[in-house]
């Protein structure tokens, strides 16, 4: 346990880091990763922490930090991005790159995606060093570049280019970690797997002909609209995932026998428990852009309709493919794949989760964590494809509300309480320690 003066100094450490994280522009694109990582180097040289800069592009550079180990025990990995995404100051009640610090929260594009968490992790493994900590195996910290936009500059690029420099066993990154009540009990959640994101074109063709003699054409955005029903009305099968089924174990003290008892269950305790573990139990289909003609008096020939869709890990691209030609059934239509990023996992009964486990125990005894899929995808995938690394995505949020947070995340007044902050800092050196500790 850290004393209160330190947990003081520790608090107004990672306040001040996040401030001025947050006041290098690092908006994506163009990105300009560089500048935080320079600022990031600069603070951790100052407690004796090695750090490299890598860069395919001089201005994209990210940074890897490490206290080398004892021996070869196991390797741990924080990893965070730099990169924000766009703020509209217009729409901000305060300057999204400020970092103003009102009423005990840290205000700024990234304070929640996710310059919070960069800090915290640059001010875990930097106190862990000032305290002469030895883990181990190597303990790691990698601030990356390019996230929001994935363009091969960041955590890929890493993992493929540099291995030595990133590979691990244990890693911690975004994705989950806020506090929920379920059924009156505390929980935190932590992500152990997400869904694939694989969105795909449906181009429907016809013939083109002049809008006043429908009769001689063969109207393409027609014959989409009942494919666009059928898809948005179609019921995936469910499956009952072993993270869901550990999630629902979590909660209610038993496994459920199947997906249908896992939904029901879920519903009981509350509807956005319901809503939150529905799209986990199977794929999810939902048609949401459409292009047909450009001129209002000429029926077009194709139309385009784009279908974001989220599959289960496990799942591939080509079963969605043959379960959407299934739904659409034979007719003049191409599909076609436009990306399949994510959709891992990584095992639950590991030390890692002992180690959210214990932590969790130590500051919140009433609580527990609970794995969750998440809907989206992180840049944890990279890392278990690479090196089958156990990720997981966990930063404890104990004093914003789950809903709250969602909303800010991308949008106007990010902001984030620093008491969270400091919860952060306390998850990663207990973390580093239980890992570093054989
Ligand atoms: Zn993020």
């Amino acid at each position: 346990m850290v004393s209160s003066a330190s947990t003081v100094s520790l608090r107004d450490e990672v306040t001040e880091l996040l401030q001025e994280l947050i006041r290098v522009d690092t908006t994506n694109p163009p990105g300009n990763e560089t500048a935080a990582a320079e600022l990031l180097r600069a603070y951790l040289e100052e407690s004796g922490v090695v750090c490299d800069l890598y860069a395919r592009v001089p201005e994209r550079a990210n940074l890897v930090a490490r206290i080398p180990g004892r021996g070869d025990g196991p390797t741990m990995l924080f990893l965070s991005h730099t990169d924000v995404v766009l703020a509209d100051a217009a729409e901000w009640s305060a300057d999204p790159f400020g970092g103003e610090l009102r009423d005990g929260e840290v205000w700024g594009r990234g304070a929640l995606d996710m310059k919070g968490q960069v800090a915290a992790s640059a001010v875990a493994i930097a106190s862990l060093a000032r305290e002469g900590f030895r883990p181990a195996g190597e303990l790691i910290l990698a601030a990356t570049a390019d996230e929001e936009v994935g363009a091969g500059f960041g955590a890929q690029w890493l993992c493929e280019e540099h291995p030595d420099a990133v590979r691990c066993d244990y890693l911690i990154n975004e994705g989950s970690g806020d506090r929920l009540e379920l059924g009156g009990k505390p929980f935190y959640l932590c992500s152990v797997a997400e869904k694939m994101s694989a969105p795909f074109l449906l181009r429907v063709r016809g013939r083109s002909g002049h809008a006043s003699m429908p009769g001689i054409a063969d109207n393409a955005l027609v014959k989409a609209a009942p494919m666009i029903t059928a898809l948005g009305e179609y019921q995936p099968e469910r499956e009952l995932t072993p993270d869901v089924a550990a999630l629902l174990e979590t909660v209610t003290g038993t496994k459920p026998g199947s997906p249908e008892e896992a939904l029901k269950r879920a519903r009981e305790i509350g509807q956005t428990f319901g809503e939150l573990v529905e799209p986990l139990l199977s794929m999810t289909l939902s048609p949401t852009m459409v292009t047909a003609s450009q001129k209002r008096n000429v029926i077009p020939a194709v139309c385009d309709v784009t279908v974001d869709s989220r599959l289960l890990p496990g799942t591939t691209p080509d079963e969605q493919q043959a379960i959407v030609r299934e739904v659409l059934g034979d007719g003049e239509y191409e599909l076609e794949v436009l990306e399949a990023h994510g959709g891992t996992r990584s095992p639950i009964e590991t030390p890692l989760w002992n180690a959210v486990a214990s932590w969790v125990e130590e500051v919140d005894p009433q609580a527990k964590p609970a794995p969750i899929c998440v809907a989206g995808f992180t840049d944890s995938h990279w890392f278990r494809e690479a090196f089958g690394t156990v990720a997981y995505g966990f930063f404890p949020s104990r004093v914003m509300d789950l809903e709250l947070a969602a909303r800010l995340i991308h949008s106007a007044d990010e902001r984030v309480p620093v008491e969270d902050l400091e919860l952060g800092v306390s998850f990663l050196c207990h973390a580093a320690q239980a890992i570093g500790a054989p």
